[in-house]
C-alpha cells in the first residue's frame, strides 16, 4: 500500500479481476462480495484494507470486530516478530503472564481458571462443556437468534441463520428463550411496559412445562446480540436473568467474543451491567488477528467430585499469539483506548442519529462504544426488513471505499458499524460520509427517486 493511506481509492470496480479469478479458483461466489471471510487483501494497515486489485477500503468493521488497534499496530507487530525469533510453537512466560491479566480482567473477586484455545467457537464449546461437568445437570438455555459460533457445541446454541444447524443434529438438552429484541418485540409489547415479558415466558411456560429449572446447567447469553443484529437489550433483561440463575441454581455464562476488549468502551460489555458472570468466553480481539481464545471460569466450577476438568488443544495459547494478545493489552491502557472509544461512540451515535432523519431505510439506530449498527427496512410502518436494500447499500458503500457489512437473525438487516477503537474523529465523519453517499444511492435505485 502506498504509504500511508488517509482516503479510500477505488481504482477498479471491486471485485477486481485478480479478486474474481482468486474466488474463481476456489468456487466461491463472485456475487455477493466480500464473503462473509473478507476481503482477500495484499496489505493492511490501521482502519485500511488493499485487496489484490490495488482498491483500498476503509474498514468500518475491524475485520468483524477483530482487529479493533486497527489492522497491524506496530506495537502487537513488533511483540510478534521479536516472539518468533525465539519460540513459536507451545508455552512461554507469557502464556501464564496472559492468563493471569485475563483472569484480574474478568469481573468476580474469586479465583478464576483460565482455558485457552484458537477460535471463539472453541471458548464457547468449553463453556457449556464446564457447565454441564461441573452441574452435573444435563440442560443449556440460549437465546434464539444468538450467534455463538459453529462448532458442535456452539452450533447447538446458535440460531442466527438455520442454515447453522440444518442437517447437523445439534446438540439435544438445549432450550431457546424468546430474543429480547426490543424494536421487533416477539410478544409485540413495549419496554418496560412489557414486564420483560421475554423472561417471564422463561419462569411461566418454560420452568413449568418442557424445562424444568432443576436440570438446567447454564444459560448462555451474548452481552448485545451480535449477528441477531446487535441488538441491545435494556440492562434490567441482563440482571433479572442473572437473578434467576441464582435463585435456580444454574451458571451465567457470558459470550464476550465480540464484545470484549474495549469495544463497548469498557474491557467487558458485561461492565456496563456491574455483572459478575460465573463463566467468560473471549476470543476474536484478544490477540489482534492471531488465532486465540480463552474461556475464563470460577475456579471452584473446575473441581467436582475429587476431579479437575480437563481440556486441550495442541495449539492453544500459541507464543506468537500470547505475544500479540499481551501487546494487545497494553496498547489499550497506554493509548487509553477505552476512553476514546465512548467519546468516539458518543459522536458516531449522533451522526447516525443524522443520517436517521435524512433515510427512510433507517429503521432503527443502536450503539454502545464503537459497536454500532443501522438497522435497514423497507417501510416505516411496518418494519420490514431491508435485506435487499440492504445488500445494495453494502455494495454501493464498497464501490465507494467503505467496507462494511450486514447481518441479522430472522431475516432482518443490520449495518455493522465497528471502527476502530484508535479512530478519530475525522475516520468516523469519512465512514459515516460514504455510508451516507450509499444510502443515497441505494435509496435512489431502489425506490427510483429523483
Ligand atoms: N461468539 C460470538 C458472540 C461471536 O460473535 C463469534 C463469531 N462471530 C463466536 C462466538 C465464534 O467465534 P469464532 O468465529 O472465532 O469461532
Amino acid at each position: 500500500m502506498k504509504p500511508p493511506a488517509s482516503q479510500p481509492y477505488i481504482g477498479i470496480k471491486p471485485p477486481g479481476p485478480k479478486t474474481r479469478a482468486l474466488l474463481r479458483s476456489t468456487g466461491d461466489p463472485i456475487d455477493p462480495f466480500p464473503p462473509i471471510w473478507g476481503i482477500p487483501a495484499r496489505n493492511q494497515e490501521g482502519p485500511w484494507i488493499e485487496d489484490v486489485d490495488g482498491n483500498i477500503y476503509l474498514d468500518f468493521v475491524s475485520g468483524k470486530c477483530v482487529a479493533n488497534l486497527g489492522h497491524r499496530h506496530p506495537t502487537v507487530i513488533s511483540a510478534v516478530k521479536e516472539q518468533i525469533d525465539h519460540v513459536v510453537l507451545g508455552a512461554t512466560e507469557n502464556r501464564f503472564t496472559l492468563a493471569e491479566k485475563l483472569a484480574d480482567l474478568v469481573p468476580g473477586r474469586f479465583p478464576k481458571k483460565v482455558f485457552f484455545g484458537s477460535s471463539g467457537s472453541d471458548a464457547v464449546d468449553g463453556a457449556l462443556k464446564l457447565a454441564r461437568w461441573s452441574t452435573g445437570k444435563p440442560n443449556i438455555l440460549c437465546v434464539s437468534g444468538a450467534y455463538h459460533g459453529q462448532t458442535y457445541g456452539a452450533l447447538s446454541v446458535s440460531s442466527t441463520w438455520n442454515w447453522m444447524v440444518r442437517g447437523f443434529h445439534p446438540l439435544p438438552g438445549v432450550f431457546h428463550l424468546p430474543p429480547p429484541y426490543c424494536y421487533r418485540c416477539p410478544f409485540k409489547l413495549n419496554y418496560p411496559s412489557c414486564g420483560l415479558q421475554c423472561l417471564r415466558y422463561l419462569t411461566e411456560t418454560m420452568f413449568t412445562t418442557f424445562c424444568p429449572p432443576e436440570d438446567i446447567a447454564a444459560v448462555i447469553i451474548e452481552p448485545i446480540f451480535g449477528d441477531m443484529g446487535w441488538v441491545i437489550p435494556p440492562n434490567e433483561y441482563f440482571l433479572e436473568l442473572k437473578k434467576l440463575s441464582e435463585t435456580y441454581g444454574f451458571l451465567f455464562i457470558a459470550d464476550e467474543v465480540q464484545t470484549a476488549f474495549g469495544r463497548t468502551g469498557k474491557w467487558l460489555a458485561m461492565n456496563h451491567l456491574g455483572l459478575v458472570p460465573d463463566i467468560v468466553c473471549l476470543g476474536k480481539p484478544i490477540a489482534s488477528g492471531f488465532p486465540l481464545s480463552a474461556m475464563v471460569a470460577r475456579e471452584d466450577l473446575t473441581i467436582a467430585r475429587g476431579l479437575h476438568f480437563q481440556q486441550s488443544y495442541t495449539l492453544e495459547a500459541n507464543a506468537p499469539a500470547c505475544a500479540a494478545a499481551l501487546a494487545t493489552l497494553r496498547v489499550i491502557e497506554e493509548e487509553r483506548l477505552l476512553q476514546n472509544c465512548t467519546k468516539l461512540g458518543k459522536h458516531l451515535l449522533e451522526k447516525l442519529n443524522e443520517l436517521q432523519k435524512k433515510h427512510s431505510t433507517i429503521g432503527d439506530v443502536r450503539g454502545r462504544g464503537l459497536l454500532a449498527t443501522i438497522e435497514i427496512i423497507k417501510d416505516a410502518e411496518t418494519r420490514e426488513p431491508g435485506i435487499q436494500a440492504a445488500k445494495t447499500i453494502c455494495r454501493l458503500a464498497l464501490e465507494n471505499g467503505l467496507y462494511t457489512m450486514f447481518m441479522g437473525a430472522f431475516e432482518t438487516a443490520s449495518i455493522r458499524i465497528a471502527p476502530p477503537l484508535n479512530s478519530t474523529p475525522a475516520i468516523i465523519d469519512l465512514g459515516v460520509g460514504i455510508l451516507d453517499k450509499a444510502l443515497s444511492q441505494a435509496e435512489k435505485i431502489l425506490f427510483r427517486n429523483p
